[in-house]
């Protein structure tokens, strides 16, 4: 094999070699995780700000009792009084009666409010289970699509390391003038320095080569490159 066929096949196993690095590196679920991830954070931090407001819920409904705790007390009083036979005079005993009327409406109206926030409760608790659910969906889904890109990953990195052993030892047999240009075309030409010519055209840029330098790259064994892409030759 020449010097050039064999530069021909590095440059088929670099081409390779490359796409299996832009494929690791943009693997196409690799955005869908990243797009999961977000929005399990999202809902992550609603599931936090609901937990935030149980908790605030909680607190209040400790003040009410406490609250319609004091009221009872308060009221066992005056009702003791007012009962109780110690209090006489009818002035005393019908403002003792609008205190404990008065106790009694707001002890109700407590209660009352101490049910609307175990309601609430209810319809937080609701809200939580719901977020805990999605985010523990998005991240069974994360886990399942990460699972594919890591096997996919491995098996990359199994074909890239076959691959650079055999380029390694194609390119032991290539002699150092030629490996250098052909790695600064390789930079500049976007990846193919190598390419045959078919019928005198240049299947790197589809140009013709001119007829007396096609006769001379036809009879020479040593390199040629495109007059026009500059790329190297091969028969
Ligand atoms: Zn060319």
């Amino acid at each position: 094999m020449s010097e050039q066929e064999t530069l021909l096949r590095v440059q088929e196993l670099d081409t390779r070699i490359f796409e299996l690095r832009e494929r690791e590196k943009n693997h196409p679920l690799k955005a869908e995780v990243e797009a999961l991830e977000e929005e399990r954070e999202a809902r992550s931090v609603e599931a936090e700000e609901v937990a935030d407001s149980m908790e605030e819920s909680r607190k209040k409904q400790r003040a009410m009792e406490d609250e319609v705790q004091g009221l009872e007390n308060k009221l066992a009083r005056e009702e003791e009084k007012l009962y109780g036979g110690k209090v006489t005079n009818p002035k005393e005993l019908r403002g003792l009666q609008a205190e404990v009327r008065s106790l009694k409406k707001k002890k109700d109206a407590l209660e009352t409010e101490f049910l609307e926030e175990m309601e609430s409760q209810d319809e937080i608790k609701g809200r939580a289970e719901g977020l805990q659910a999605e985010v523990e969906r998005l991240r069974a889904e994360m886990e399942e699509k990460q699972k594919i890109i890591d096997g996919e990953t491995v098996e990359i990195r199994s074909e890239l390391d076959d691959l650079e052993g055999k380029r390694r030892a194609l390119r032991a047999e290539i002699g150092e003038e030629l490996l250098e240009l052909y790695d600064g075309l390789l930079k500049s030409k976007h990846g193919l320095a190598v390419v045959r010519v078919s019928d005198g055209v240049c299947l790197g840029c589809r140009v013709e080569l001119p007829g007396i330098e096609f006769d001379r790259f036809l009879k020479s064994d040593s390199t040629f490159t495109c007059t026009n892409c500059g790329r190297i030759l091969v028969k």
